[in-house]
């Protein structure tokens, strides 16, 4: 490991501050991503920023049926928090399958975003969810959605000088559900080798689907919405047919590649059958609710 300046901000003027005075900064939340990276001499970072002792960035905020989360929250809070174990169960159950205790203890779900790995398991969770996160810099905060966040592996649109500092998305309601699924090559501290949410919303009147939602990661070089499966799913009552269709539209749509955790082909077999499953559980849970 090259040596590195340190340097701690316990508030985000001082992280402001601190930015302008180094330019060369990397930011620095639980570091199970970035020492990783450091140890590994993918990088040599000059300066080190750490985030993580700014308070105003842990909080778990339910408001009016939105939610704003810090985005230095933990998996661990992710997973504890009773609030989010109701309204947002998909996101807990993501959070809850990171890594091993020791890992979910220090890695937040903002470094997990901003990593931009294809296989995050909070993002997919996320994107289901209809996320957008905040981004915030020395004179402006923008939002943006959390789909647009991601330009490739480890590359994201958050500009020089910005720091993500929440994530926000609608608390679920009783006629929704959602769902996460994960194929790892063991059941803890397996990144994942395809996983996947959905989020549905069942019309109490029709009882057919009015709002869908099919994110997946592993499956290409960001993690994606799969809109063509989605679609099929608008104004339908879920059947077995419905199922195999939605499976089939998934495995045709993604783009995965061969590594070394799978092959591409097997990769897109598992995206069909993570998602039938994700959308049969969310929607046993909608219609179990509404
Ligand atoms: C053994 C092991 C197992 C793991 N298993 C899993 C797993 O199963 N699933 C999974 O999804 N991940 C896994 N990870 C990856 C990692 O733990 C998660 O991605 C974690 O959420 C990263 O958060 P962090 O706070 O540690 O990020 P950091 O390492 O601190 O930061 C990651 C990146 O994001 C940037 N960053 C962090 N916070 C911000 C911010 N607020 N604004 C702007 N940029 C920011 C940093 O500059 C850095 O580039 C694993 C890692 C290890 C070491």
């Amino acid at each position: 490991m090259n040596a590195f300046d340190y340097y701690r901000a316990v508030s985000l003027a001082e992280a402001f501050d601190l930015m302008r005075d180094k330019p060369n900064y990397t930011l620095l939340a639980g570091g199970t991503d970035l020492l990783v990276k450091i140890n590994e001499k993918i990088i040599s970072p000059n300066v080190v920023l750490d985030l993580s002792l700014i308070k105003d960035m842990r909080n778990i905020h339910l408001e009016n049926g939105h939610f704003t989360l810090g985005a230095l929250i933990t998996h661990t809070q992710v997973m504890d928090s009773e609030v989010l174990q109701k309204f947002a169960p998909a996101l807990v159950k993501a959070s809850s399958m990171v890594g091993s205790p020791q890992i979910r203890n220090r890695g937040t779900l903002g470094g997990n975003i901003c990593n931009a790995s294809p296989a995050a398991d909070a993002v997919p969770a996320l994107l289901a969810l209809g996320a957008e996160v905040q981004l915030m810099s020395e004179k402006k905060v923008r939002t943006v959605l959390l789909e647009d966040l991601f330009l490739g592996p480890g590359k994201t649109t958050i500009a020089t000088g910005e720091i993500l500092t929440r994530v926000l998305f609608k608390a679920q309601r009783p006629n929704q559900g959602s769902s996460f699924q994960k194929l790892g090559k063991r059941k803890a501290l397996a990144i994942s080798v395809v996983n996947a949410a959905v989020f549905i919303e069942i019309d109490s009147k029709t009882r057919t689907i009015s709002e869908a939602r099919i994110a997946l990661g592993s499956v290409a070089p960001t993690p994606i919405r799969v809109k063509r499966a989605e679609n099929l799913l608008l104004g339908k009552i879920l059947s077995a047919e419905l199922l195999k269709q939605v499976r089939l539209t998934v495995a045709s749509e993604v783009k995965p590649i061969d590594d070394i955790r799978a092959k591409a082909e097997y990769r897109r077999d598992v995206a069909g059958e993570l998602v039938e499953r994700a959308v049969q559980e969310a929607w046993n849970k909608a219609s179990f609710l509404g």
